[in-house]
């Protein structure tokens, strides 16, 4: 039972392993006084949801292996595809590879508009395209009914299962109850805006660098080389669906995915998925613990949520060259921690995220597409939250509702 704890890998459970244990259960069958006590907080009539981690060191909660039951593209102008067309594959660099990631800044460079938000919408487009596959028929000529009980992107369960150790960052995810499904959108914060609006010519430059590291490291097919002759667009994207279950709560989530093995005997995804990432370069003891306290956390917490297995590093010095490449396997992160004090811990992760998943089923209620329940976290706060009707905090569109409220042949109609 502990185990899981050793190796956050192993934590994956299938359908039938008996010793798959989740707190949602022990709750029922052996309540803890300090849960009681602390951890849903009866101020007035609003329960909130503690964040404090102590209340979250329990056994690892079951999840599942994630499956991959499809994946779609983002083109260079961000138009939807339901297909992988724009997916790359991983070009193992030297060693100490001299990556020059400033190259291109910024005649080489188109930018996604930040300014466009696209909430859920290329998930909910694939969910229609798949309609078919996905909706659960009840009588004759019901509507569709998903077999999940949430869907939202990765990066917001990823924020989620951070929120324990976060000490800087809050956030704002609005959810609505729509047939059943709750579906979970991020809303920028009032410090997020402020942030980006204020963000240096430095830090610009350095979120360039993070995509070029990916087109020196990534071939657009399987027999090709990385081009960093060409143009970097961050409006293209390969976007994996994945389902799983973490204890009682069936997810379906995507996320974008960087590379893939391109080893034709790699395993079926999301195991030959690679994630890229950037770093600064390691040069004292201060930086190192640093780097496993608060970099490990968000690596391992990204990957670890659609199964992908390895993080690939480009360590880079101030001036943007990356003077080495290491590997991490994301199974390994947590014997790599174990040695610094204080350290963060996949357990509580995992069970902030079910907690959290258990409270937002409890307090949104009323099913409608129009109605948000929107949660609220800062730093060392409860997460509180508030309920809106009909605002501007709605995000389900009509094209959306009304393709799941139709009949399945309504389109065949006269
Ligand atoms: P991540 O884990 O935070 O990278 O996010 P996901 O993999 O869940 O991606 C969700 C969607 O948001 C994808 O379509 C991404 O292309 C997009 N995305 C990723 N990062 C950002 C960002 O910083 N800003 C915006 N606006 N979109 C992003
Ligand atoms: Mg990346």
């Amino acid at each position: 039972p502990n185990s899981s704890y050793q190796n956050p890998q192993s934590a994956y459970r299938r359908h039938r392993d008996a010793g798959g244990r989740n707190h949602c259960e022990n709750k029922r069958s052996r309540p803890n006084q300090q849960q009681q006590h602390h951890h849903h907080h009866q101020s007035g009539p609003a329960p909130n949801l503690s964040t404090r981690k102590e209340l979250y060191e329990r056994d690892f909660p079951v999840y599942k292996q994630p499956v991959e039951i499809g994946c779609f593209s983002l083109d260079s102008e961000r138009r939807f595809f339901n297909d992988g067309r724009q997916m790359r594959y991983y070009v193992e660099p030297e060693r100490n590879p001299n990556f020059d990631l400033r190259d291109g800044y910024k005649d080489r460079y188109i930018k996604r508009d930040g300014n466009v938000k696209e909430k859920l919408d290329h998930i909910l487009r694939w969910i229609l395209a798949n309609k078919s596959k996905l909706c659960s028929k009840g009588a004759a000529a019901s509507p569709c009914a998903l077999d999940f009980d949430f869907v939202t992107w990765r990066g917001h369960l990823t924020k989620l299962l951070t929120t324990p150790y976060e000490m800087r960052e809050g956030w704002l995810l609005a959810v609505t109850r729509f047939k059943g499904t709750l579906y979970i959108s991020e809303v920028e914060t009032e410090a997020a805006r402020r942030e980006q609006e204020n963000r240096t010519e430095r830090h610009e430059e350095m979120m360039y660098w993070g995509y070029k590291f990916e087109q020196y490291t990534c071939a657009d097919d399987v027999h090709s080389l990385p081009d960093p002759g060409g143009v970097v667009n961050t409006n293209e994207a390969f976007c994996t669906v994945v389902q799983t279950r973490l204890a009682d709560h069936r997810l379906l989530f995507s996320g974008e995915v960087d590379c893939r093995d391109k080893d034709p005997k790699a395993p079926a995804p999301p195991a030959c998925y690679v994630e890229l990432k950037t770093s600064a370069e390691i040069c004292t003891p201060k930086q190192r613990s640093n780097f496993h306290r608060f970099k490990l956390l968000k690596w391992w917490a990204q990957s670890f949520l659609p199964g992908v297995p390895r993080v690939v590093a480009g360590f880079k010095d101030d001036e943007g060259v990356v003077v080495n490449v290491d590997t991490f396997p994301i199974s390994k992160i947590s014997q790599l921690i174990k040695n610094e004090h204080n350290c963060w811990k996949p357990t509580v992760c995992m069970n902030f995220c079910c907690d959290f998943l258990s409270f937002v089923k409890q307090i949104a209620i009323e099913d409608h597409p129009s109605v948000v329940y929107l949660f609220s976290s800062e730093p060392r706060r409860d997460v509180t939250f508030s309920v809106h009707r009909d605002s501007q905090y709605s995000f389900l569109p009509h094209w959306f509702v009304e393709e799941m409220s139709s009949r399945p042949d309504a389109h065949h109609q006269p």
